[in-house]
């Protein structure tokens, strides 16, 4: 016997839904999905009418999708928002450029501007370049820290009030597991908000609206939609820690599937105790970007890189960056030591 929708009692259920458990028809999955993101939007209240909001575009499952709700929930909710998509090349043959193809199907499909910056023309280096020069160990801290100021620069140059980013559920719960592991405060508290402001020049209010969806329910929607995106992964995607707090995190959602949801309230309810001491955040003296350093981790990272000394952005080396300021020649320990690619 054929088992109808939980919800509508009149159509085959097709599915069963991760989150839920309910066994739902495709419509009352389409509908469920959207309505779920409209509630985080306005509980949230994640826009106002009239901001341009730039969505963060990788041709990915979760971007794809972001992209189509978006736009879908605009007009059904008359949000009134001008939506661009924003998309960063990183320079990685055999991936980024097939990805960036389907941004280019994704704009003509949704009828949206679509903006992209490279990290080519930001920072003089590909990464492609940049794994030949440090490896395949820590390639991903580069990637991660330029992309981040690469999308705010794109941003800028769009005149976008606001970034919307494809982050789900499984990603906040596994970037709280990864700080709960590491320690890092800072990041925790950070990592659960569902937007934060500005947090001064140069740096564009960004937002998740896809916080409290599962990732196999965005996996069902793109493919029930048959929505055009690219699955492959980075070729460079070794990040062995994220890997484990993910593979973590799959094993409790198999014996509870709340697992993701709960890990990310956890977070959401950790609090600081008064006293405790927090990076001040400040601007960056060479480029002006947020940063507790004299340097922000971009610039250190790009200098590393420029001086053929890929270390210096990882690890702390904070003392380091008066002389880099200064343009001060380093001495040959420091310089040994920051030059292997053992790392
Ligand atoms: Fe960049 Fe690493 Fe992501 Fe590849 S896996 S796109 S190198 S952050
Ligand atoms: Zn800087």
């Amino acid at each position: 016997m054929p088992v109808l929708c939980s919800s509508c009692a009149e159509k085959r259920a097709v599915l069963k839904r991760p989150k839920t458990g309910h066994s739902l028809c495709k419509d009352c999955f389409f509908w469920a999905f959207e309505e779920e993101v409209h509630q985080t939007i306005v509980a949230a209240k994640l826009f106002k009418h009239g901001e341009i909001v730039g969505i963060a575009a990788s041709g990915g499952k979760d971007s794809t999708v972001l992209a189509h709700v978006m736009k879908l929930l605009n007009e059904r909710y008359d949000y009134g928002l001008e939506l661009m998509l924003l998309s960063v090349d990183e320079g990685i043959t055999g991936y980024r450029d097939d990805s960036l193809e389907t941004v280019k199907r994704n704009q003509q499909q949704y009828e949206l501007p679509l903006k992209i910056v490279s990290y080519e023309e930001l920072y003089g280096w590909t990464m492609d370049a940049i794994v030949k020069q440090v490896g395949l160990k820590n390639n991903c801290t580069f990637c991660g820290v330029f992309r981040r100021q690469a999308l705010d620069r794109g941003a800028i140059m769009l005149k976008v009030d606001k970034i919307c980013t494809g982050h789900n559920a499984d990603d906040v719960a596994e970037t709280v597991l990864m700080n709960v592991l590491r320690g890092d405060i800072a990041r925790l508290r950070r990592c659960t908000a569902i937007s934060t402001s500005s947090e001064g020049d140069g740096v564009v209010p960004r937002c998740k609206p896809l916080k409290y969806a599962y990732e196999k329910e965005i996996v069902l929607y793109a493919y029930f939609k048959k929505l055009d995106y690219f699955s492959t992964e980075c070729i460079y995607s070794p990040n062995a820690y994220r890997g484990y707090a993910r593979t973590f995190l799959k094993d409790l959602e198999s014996v509870r599937p709340s697992s993701i949801i709960d890990v990310i309230h956890s977070g959401e309810n950790l609090s600081v105790r008064d006293g405790v001491k927090m990076p001040v955040q400040g601007t960056c003296n060479r480029c002006g970007y947020i940063s507790s350093q004299a340097l922000c981790k971009s610039c250190v990272l790009l200098e590393g890189l420029n001086r053929g000394l890929p270390k210096l952005g990882i690890g702390k080396h904070h003392r380091l960056h008066g002389k880099i300021l200064s343009q001060q020649p380093l001495t040959e320990k420091e310089e040994r030591k920051l030059k292997a690619v053992d790392f």
